[in-house]
């Protein structure tokens, strides 16, 4: 075995695990020090689309690296000007839309609370002060930095770095709730998730969103989406808000569009896109010309196979495979971001045993199991994940019936 605990002991900044030292991949698999295969259905958290070494990333950020691989926020290049056009063609922005490209979800969602803050000094002379309100939802995950943990309701997360950003307001799950929130006025936006990945996939109630829009462009506020996990066609339209029939003001996108290269971005509708000014926002990375190059590559090669058809079709197969597994409950979720939800509070003991058996999968609830698998999986990935993950469950199950009948 590799030893290498004790150099990430030593060396790392203590975060919490790294369950294994990973060295190659290819496709849906990965491998550790020691050569052992691991099928990957967690894809980096929702970030490789494409799988690992997909030939047609490898050859953009190859190529690019070989052309021109950074200039800075005082240059534009040609990669950026085809994903900003690309990007606004995918949203369906128009004309109006403009694109920010930043380096993570956290960066694009820094950039969404500017935009409130803009948004709201609008309202200094009519309403004697400007608007400084965000309203978030319960559950919400937004990021690390000071900005978005702010906006990140988890106390586990925030609570060690309080006082936070002021006038951050978590709103219930409920339509009441939003209401509420809405009626008590003053709100200079709302950041939500279509889908809350962190919380355990958690699905917003019915009518939520289009309920929010209607508040929001009722109340003069700015609906904003963070679609970091959800967005760049993880669930199966090219962003979760299309399955909605809504329109918002501005959405992030990060994980999966670079399909692994570090990008993020906020994209604006209409008015929204006029708010930043010279001076008031940018990034010595932002818009880079590799991350350029990887998206484009990466959102090009999805649009060209038509691998959303792919992503709603085997997302379907693999819900419909693992009904009925032991301890399983349900599942929730769109395309390939999936969470399946266990009777007992056991995830961890369940990705803890598929860990073993070859399989990345993640817990991010005790009760709730996520996946998030590459957008190229075919029927024998399906199929070996349904082996795997159906062993881990028997073993976990059946741990749990010998310590109940003691013999
Ligand atoms: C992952 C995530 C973030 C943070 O993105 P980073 O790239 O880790 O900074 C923000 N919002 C959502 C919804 C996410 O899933």
């Amino acid at each position: 075995m590799t030893d290498w605990n004790d150099d990430a002991a030593r060396d790392l900044m203590s975060l919490g695990g790294r369950l294994a030292l990973l060295t190659h991949g290819e496709g849906s698999w990965v491998w550790d020090a020691d050569e052992k295969r691991y099928l990957d259905f967690l894809g980096g958290i929702a970030v490789n689309c494409l799988g690992h070494a997909h030939p047609v990333f490898v050859d953009a950020v190859a190529t690019q690296a070989a052309t021109l691989s950074h200039v800075s926020n005082y240059f534009a290049t040609p990669g950026q000007l085809e994903l900003a056009a690309r990007l606004k063609r995918l949203a369906g922005t128009g004309e109006a839309g403009r694109v920010f490209l930043a380096n993570s979800g956290t960066e694009a969602n820094e950039m969404a609370i500017k935009l409130a803050r803009l948004h709201g000094a609008r309202f200094t002379e009519t309403e004697g002060a400007g608007r400084t309100k965000i309203l978030v939802v319960e559950g919400a995950f937004h990021g690390r930095t000071m900005g978005t943990l702010s906006l990140t309701p988890k106390a586990k997360y925030r609570d060690p770095f309080l006082p936070a950003v002021p006038d951050v307001v978590t709103v219930p799950r409920t339509l009441e709730g939003l209401e509420a929130a809405f009626a008590a006025g003053g709100v200079a936006a709302m950041i939500v998730e279509p889908i809350q990945g962190e919380a355990g996939v958690v699905e917003l109630p019915e009518r939520f969103l289009a309920r929010a829009r209607e508040l929001a462009t009722q109340h003069d506020a700015l609906l904003i989406l963070d679609e970091v996990q959800t967005g760049s066609g993880r669930t199966g339209t090219w962003f979760a808000f299309q399955r909605f029939g809504i329109t918002p003001d501005a959405v992030t996108l990060a994980k999966s569009i670079g399909a692994g290269f570090p990008l993020g971005a906020l994209v604006t509708f209409g008015a929204a896109s006029d708010l930043f000014y010279p001076g008031t926002h940018n990034s010595t990375f932002g818009g880079n010309p590799l991350a350029a190059a990887a998206a484009n590559a990466t959102l090009g090669y999805i649009e060209e196979n038509d691998l959303l058809a792919n992503v709603n079709a085997r997302g379907a197969q693999l819900r419909e495979g693992v009904e009925g597994l032991p301890l399983v409950a349900d599942t929730r979720g769109a395309g390939l971001l999936i969470g399946i939800r266990l009777s007992e509070p056991v995830a961890a003991e369940v990705r803890a045993a598929a860990h073993e058996r070859g399989l990345i999968i993640n817990a991010p609830t005790e009760d709730v199991i996520r996946i998030a698998p590459a957008y190229t999986i075919g029927d024998a990935e399906v199929a070996e994940f349904l082996t795997l993950f159906a062993a881990a469950l028997d073993a976990v199950a059946s741990a749990h019936k010998t310590l109940e009948t003691p013999a």
